[in-house]
């Protein structure tokens, strides 16, 4: 750990029902965050502390920048587009036409510019969800099936490598990637979590290609190395930890979003912050996301 780590800070207090997909956006040096079930998408300015929200009446499942400045929404029935003023989607594809008892979870883009983003039944049938990879032009390829709950994914920065959870398989699992064509293949378990130590959701590499994983249920964000093996673990102060990812002016601030969906008012005695947005500085750095390019 460097010198400058600092504990857990609660940067948002805003009791999201799920907190997630956090995305650091380098043009405006701001934080954008999803709430799943509450349906907003959430900004942090955290120079002015200033937040912004807007209601996009849809379950929200990730969202992403574009290389025009836009932002891009695994929402509702497939991939839209957002307008960040009245919170509006328009649909630019539909993910699951045959399946609609399925929603979109976790997204990210690589490094050509495709969205990717994956879905999982709102009742978490197994299996009943997918991968599925937003092209350029507009065109959705299934990329894995027999998913539960697709959660957190990224890359190698040598493009080499795609990390992927299903976070019902309770694995963390790396695939060969090809990043020209955006192929995977030879998916195999990197990493296993105890069931006693909460689910993996979603995830974030740090610039030595070190795995940071959220923990839902389990209260904190965990290190693991690259090849797997166990690191280091940040506590916080909340049980459903939803995802994580680098941001600020040097990429070194940890930005962590978590949940309050299913909780009692007696667990919520225990966890008040439940939902809110947390902060740390673990002595490493990030990189800044991909731009969809379509
Ligand atoms: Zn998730």
């Amino acid at each position: 750990m460097s010198g400058d780590s600092r504990p857990v800070e609660l940067v948002a207090d805003l009791r999201n029902v799920i907190g997630e997909g956090p995305v650091w956006l380098e043009d405006e040096q701001r934080l954008v965050w999803v709430d799943i079930k509450g349906h907003h998408v959430h900004w942090l300015d955290p120079k002015t502390g200033r937040l912004e929200q807007i209601d996009v009446s849809a379950d929200v499942g990730a969202v992403a920048p574009t290389t025009s400045g836009a932002l891009i929404a695994a929402a509702g029935n497939g991939f839209q587009a957002l307008d960040q003023k009245s919170g509006r989607i328009k649909t630019l594809a539909v993910a699951e036409p045959d399946r609609p008892g399925n929603r979109m979870n976790d997204g990210k883009c690589d490094s050509r510019g495709r969205f990717w983003a994956g879905t999982m039944a709102d009742d978490e049938t197994p299996g009943a969800g997918g991968l599925y990879r937003l092209n350029l032009d507009h065109t959705v390829d299934r990329m894995l099936s027999d998913v539960t709950v697709s959660n957190g994914l990224d890359w190698t920065a040598d493009d080499r490598l795609m990390y992927y959870i299903d976070s019902a398989s309770h694995r963390v699992d790396v695939l060969d990637y090809e990043s020209s064509a955006g192929t995977i293949a030879n998916r195999r378990p990197l990493i296993q979590i105890d069931k006693s130590d909460g689910m993996p959701d979603g995830m974030t590499l740090d610039a030595e290609g070190g795995l940071w994983v959220a923990l839902w249920g389990g209260w904190s964000v965990r290190r693991y190395r690259p090849d797997g093996s166990f690191d280091l673990e940040i506590k916080i102060p909340v049980g459903k930890v939803s995802s994580c990812v680098f941001g600020g002016p040097d990429l070194s601030d940890l930005y962590i979003t978590t949940a309050a969906s299913g909780l009692s008012e007696k667990q919520l005695e225990k966890q008040p912050h439940a939902g809110g947005l947390f902060r740390c500085r673990p002595g490493h750095g990030g990189r800044p996301p991909y731009r969809f390019g379509g």
